[in-house]
């Protein structure tokens, strides 16, 4: 099983590993093919290319953002589950908006996983979703990685219970990896309790909170909450920390890192210490390799600082958008 230390090297490539680490992010499967995406905050590798760009070990799932009515797969607004008016700040679908290949890929994904899930059930879509990880952890070990980290849906949802319990197949199947997710649809992240090397975190806004609490006092999972630093925020994130007894802390990522002045606060070095990280920098790990609070299954509640307050924007506004130029 993954041994999940915070702030140990299990998770970073080893000294003097072979660069470049990059490799293909995409893998042919019997139902079409499956891309994974290179998050540089998720990877334990990256390096910056002659362009100057960041490229990292592909290490998380993407399928499309947004409402389902608009070919995402993050549920419908006036849902119980899934999209809140607060994901009209959502990273992701900013991402596929600035980056067509990206949605297109997104979109891929999407039928390859349909498509298996038709052709060959819950089994079909685990192959898909296991490809995946599996392309992912030979490029982690090839960099001297000791314990692999995977993440799922960095873009995009749990889609339906069969996608949910394919998720747990993949990650019964590779119990070297480290797996981790968030979901706003704990009536489907309930079937990925109890997996030793799989971390479901209930993602949490002011908008949900209420249905999140209930959720966690049932099922016992951390929560992420994205904050405005809101007085409200602050008493929701002290609900949090009562109702789940587990403390809740900052994500670096978007929290001190991002005022030190060391460049992106999602990339630090290679050596996994923030420390380590200058603007000269060529080579990095990603904020999770080196930090994984959200990596392991006993981890804190994780509080996500949105800084510049709310969208101003509605998420039906910013769906829109990035759906019509598909
Ligand atoms: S708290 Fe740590 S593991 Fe979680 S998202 Fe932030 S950097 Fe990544």
């Amino acid at each position: 099983m993954p041994k999940h230390v915070p702030g140990c090297r299990a998770h970073l490539p080893a000294p003097g590993a072979r660069w470049p680490i990059t490799t293909n992010a995409t893998v042919q499967t019997l139902y079409g093919s499956w891309t994974l995406l290179r998050d540089n905050k998720t990877t334990p590798g990256t390096r910056m290319d002659a362009q100057g760009r960041w490229t990292a070990i592909p290490n998380a799932s993407m399928l499309p953002a947004g409402p389902t009515s608009m070919g995402g797969t993050c549920g419908e607004l006036d849902e119980d589950e899934g999209l809140t008016e607060h994901c009209a700040g959502c990273y992701a679908a900013n991402l596929e908006r600035a980056y067509p290949s990206l949605s297109a890929a997104a979109a891929r994904n999407l039928r390859t996983l349909t498509t298996a899930h038709l052709a060959a059930g819950v089994d079909g879509a685990a192959d898909v979703i296991t490809a995946g990880v599996e392309l992912s952890a030979g490029a982690q070990y090839r960099a001297g990685v000791a314990s692999p980290i995977f993440r799922h849906h960095a873009d995009g949802e749990i889609l339906a219970d069969w996608h949910a319990d394919a998720i747990r197949m993949a990650a019964e199947r590779t119990s070297d990896v480290s797996h981790w997710l968030y979901s706003r649809k704990p009536s489907l992240a309930r079937r990925l309790v109890g997996i030793p090397n799989l971390a479901v975190l209930l993602s949490a806004d002011r908008a949900n909170i209420e249905l999140m609490l209930g959720a966690t006092r049932e099922l016992g999972l951390p929560i992420a909450y994205l904050s405005d630093a809101t007085p409200e925020d602050d008493a929701n994130i002290e609900r949090i920390v009562d109702v789940t007894g587990r403390r809740a802390i900052s994500c670096p990522a978007t929290g001190a890192w991002k005022h030190d002045g060391r460049g992106p606060a999602h990339v630090v070095g290679v050596t996994g210490r923030r420390a380590d990280m200058g603007p000269d920098a060529r080579v990095g790990a990603g904020a999770c390799a080196a930090c994984t609070k959200c990596v392991s299954p006993a981890g804190p509640s994780i509080v996500f600082d949105r800084h510049g307050g709310a969208p101003k924007r509605t998420a039906h506004e910013v769906f829109v958008s990035l759906r019509s130029r598909a």
